[in-house]
């Protein structure tokens, strides 16, 4: 179907985004032309803003609008753990569970030797670094429970144990496969409680 240009553009933004097939995309634009000039504004701004004003935490690659993070630089916190997720949504699952009072790494990824992702390509090294001269005691791998999240927990343990730190897995609570973002709070609980030494 022809649309005049700037429809045609809407459309073609839309489904650029996950999940967003050709429909979908077409009635979200023609929602969208028929919203009120506020709210347009308001979605347009609040894009923009959350592409400008975040960044990744230079510490511990969560996604932050200020650099350290308000976990990194919250002194209350237990310095002597880091548990480390695969992105900054599963550091929102653990938190709203409130059981966890140590510190994060965000990998952004997992290693994935299907897909040629190795350590280097994700947010690891930096991870190594943070552990030199730190109180840090044990590393918990809270990475899901798929073949490339169980290769990366093993990586890290390979690489953590001969420097005398303690790597612990969440336990198996989740079941195979499992997403930590959608797990239930309890299952996830559950999991961080039972951790078993990898
Ligand atoms: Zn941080």
């Amino acid at each position: 179907m022809l649309y005049p240009t700037p429809i045609a553009k809407l459309i073609d933004s839309y489904s650029k985004l996950p999940g967003i097939g050709i429909k979908t995309a077409t009635r979200l634009a023609f929602y969208t032309i028929g919203m009120s000039d506020e709210d347009v504004n308001t979605f347009a701004k609040n894009l923009l803003s959350a592409k400008r004003e975040l960044t990744y935490c230079s510490k511990c690659g969560n996604l932050t609008d200020e650099d350290p993070c308000a976990i990194c630089e919250d002194e209350t916190r237990d310095r002597s753990t880091i548990l480390v997720v695969e992105d900054s949504r599963d550091v929102s699952a653990m938190e709203n569970i409130q059981e966890y009072r140590g510190l994060y790494h965000v990998l952004q990824g997992l290693i994935s030797p299907m897909n040629g992702i190795g350590p280097d390509d994700i947010n690891l090294k930096s991870l190594i670094s943070r552990l030199m001269d730190s109180e840090v005691t044990e590393v918990i791998v809270a990475t899901n429970a798929t073949a490339d999240g169980e290769a990366t927990a093993m990586y890290i343990s390979r690489v953590l144990k001969p420097a005398g730190i303690k790597v612990t897995r969440l336990a198996r609570g989740l079941a195979v496969g499992a997403d930590i973002e959608y797990a239930d709070e309890l299952t996830l609980l559950r999991a961080i409680q039972n951790r078993t030494e990898l």
